[in-house]
């Protein structure tokens, strides 16, 4: 990395990675991506791949992706191949793939170096004497009976934990730092504990595991990270993070920086909260369209390039904050304003049929007004026709434009049709309505003189199909619904399906593809056996402040 051509820093990270690399502490940039595969990636995890892999690119740096797998009970290769597929549907390609346990003979061989200088011993302590000597925030800890074992003592009892000797809980190794330190993290904090479990990846090999504070600094040196970029809730960890890369004697010695959390609302974002919503049937999977999981909004239809373009709006920050839904929304919307198709569809279908039309005749269908380049499609237009039945109203109230008894309404893209009957059932209910239509109406050369407010979509009834529409709200009601626990804050109507009729051109469209369902929202296409299914990507106004 050339002095001179130092990047212009966009954040705090960049302001640091530009004095490292002018006074000289690195030269290239080194990152890595570090999820634990016990679970599904989230949005929130865009946002760190966004910083891990965005600055390791801006720098022409190299970007890692690295499994964090010290705790074998939690994870599965399911999760890492879906974390793998996750990446690349976003677009980033890692550098080097790796795994804590590729580093598990030479965290090991660590160990045994603090032990042999004295700063690490075998503690006999139970997990919750541990905790219980640990002190509080203004109290120290008390120090362990066994904290002055020998060298050759710990590293004897040391060897023989990896035996197998003992069981789960019997013994652990401790990192010999200050019980009286004020961070509580640096009282002797447990480095490796015994765990009888198969992992994923090494099998029945180990039975001791490394802990995560200290395996970390270790895999971050030996892969290179020049900069380790985390979150905030370990930034009271880096003193340790520290002290075990100073103990060792590494050099260069890795950076810890920490950012925010994205924190968005309506949503539960914890891996282990979004398991449980799974494991219980709360949703019907991991890549739900409810989910925050990116699976679920891939699944969902929500383009990778708006999550991207999202975490580049809001940015990295150095204070956790909570960035509401509705702002993700916008982003959606506006990448797909500019990239979806337009094509209608009838959610709740009425039959509107006009009596003085025949034949048939094509209009012309802008593909997307907002791109120049779009073009247009033709539409078949027709006598008989469905509408949208929130389109018309018996007993409008005043000020209403769309379509009444006796009133005018412009079909888009078509003519002004008046409206003089209406068919109801048995019931009352209004199952026809009757119109004529204005021939010198017609879109874009309108002679007919006549002013009309309201312009409606509609679908061919002679040439539409039957579509499944599927509409979602977020899963979680507002935090300040009830309890903090989010299964008192399940909302119970987040799916709603409908029986929909829509343009042929939908169902010959590519499974995947996203529309805009003109005055209804973004949807994306999709077929399930022979049904065609318009799932909802993201309405077309902002439903948070529609709803409050
Ligand atoms: P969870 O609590 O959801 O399980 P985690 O932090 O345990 O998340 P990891 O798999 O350990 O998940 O995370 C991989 C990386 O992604 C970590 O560096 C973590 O800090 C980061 N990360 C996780 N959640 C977020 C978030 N909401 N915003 C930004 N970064 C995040
Ligand atoms: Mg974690």
């Amino acid at each position: 990395m050339d002095v001179k051509n130092l990047p212009e820093a966009a954040n705090f990270i960049e302001q640091f990675i530009n004095e490292d690399i002018e006074n000289g502490k690195v030269t290239s940039i080194q990152t890595r991506f570090p999820p634990e595969p016990n679970g599904y990636l989230h949005v929130g995890h865009a946002k760190s791949m966004f910083v891990n892999f965005g600055t390791a690119l801006k720098y022409g740096g190299k970007c890692n992706l690295f499994f964090d797998d010290t705790n074998p009970s939690k994870e599965k290769t399911e999760f890492v191949d879906a974390i793998r597929n996750d990446i690349h549907w976003l677009g980033y390609e890692w550098a080097r793939e790796c795994y804590a346990s590729d580093f598990f003979d030479t965290i090991y061989e660590y160990a045994l170096r603090l032990i042999d200088e004295g700063k690490a011993f075998v503690c006999d302590l139970s997990a919750e004497e541990i905790k219980n000597t640990r002190g509080t925030l203004t109290e120290p800890g008390i120090e362990s009976p066994y904290r002055n074992r020998t060298p050759a003592e710990n590293r004897k009892l040391f060897e023989e934990m990896r035996a197998g000797k003992y069981k789960d809980g019997e013994k652990c190794l401790r990192a010999k730092i200050d019980m009286a330190s004020p961070n509580v993290n640096m009282r002797d904090p447990v480095i490796y504990r015994i765990l009888h479990a198969t992992h994923h990846r090494t099998g029945d090999k180990w039975c001791i595991y490394p802990m995560y504070d200290y395996a970390h600094p270790i895999c971050d040196y030996l892969q290179g990270v020049t900069h380790s970029l985390c979150t905030l809730e370990f930034e009271d960890h880096r003193p340790l993070y520290d002290w075990v890369g100073i103990s060792l004697g590494f050099s260069p010695k890795p950076r810890q920086i920490e950012f925010a959390r994205l924190n968005l609302t309506n949503t539960v974002m914890s891996k282990r909260y979004l398991k449980k919503l799974v494991e219980e049937k709360l949703v019907h999977g991991w890549d739900d369209p409810r989910m925050p999981t990116l699976s679920g909004l891939r699944n969902r239809g929500i383009p990778a390039e708006a999550i991207k373009d999202f975490c580049s709006r809001i940015g990295v920050a150095k204070a956790n904050s909570e960035c509401e839904y509705s702002y993700f929304e916008a982003c959606v919307r506006e990448y797909l304003n500019a990239h979806a198709e337009r094509a209608m569809a009838v959610l709740s279908p009425l039959k509107l049929t006009i009596t003085n039309y025949e034949g048939e005749e094509e209009l012309d269908f802008d593909i997307n007004q907002t791109d120049e380049n779009a073009g247009t499609r033709k539409v078949k237009f027709g006598k008989n026709l469905y509408i949208e039945s929130s389109d018309f109203s018996l007993n409008p109230p005043p000020k209403y434009f769309r379509l009444k008894k006796d009133g005018y309404v412009r079909l888009k893209n078509a003519y002004i049709v008046h409206c003089d009957d209406v068919v109801t059932d048995n019931d009352g209910n209004v199952c026809e309505i009757l119109c004529t239509y204005i021939p010198e109406s017609h879109s874009g050369h309108d002679t007919s003189g006549i002013k009309v407010k309201g312009v409606i979509h509609w679908v061919n009834a002679d040439t539409c199909v039957d579509a499944e529409v599927r509409q979602y709200e977020s899963l979680l009601r507002d935090a300040d619904y009830a309890g903090q626990d989010f299964s008192e804050r399940m909302n119970e109507h987040s799916e709603t399906i409908l029986a929909a009729k829509a343009e042929p051109y939908l169902a010959n469209a590519k499974d995947g593809t996203p529309f805009q369902l003109m005055r209804t929202g973004y949807y994306k296409k999709c077929t399930e056996g022979e049904k065609l299914v318009l799932s909802e990507i993201v309405s077309l106004k902002d439903n948070f402040n529609k709803k409050q």
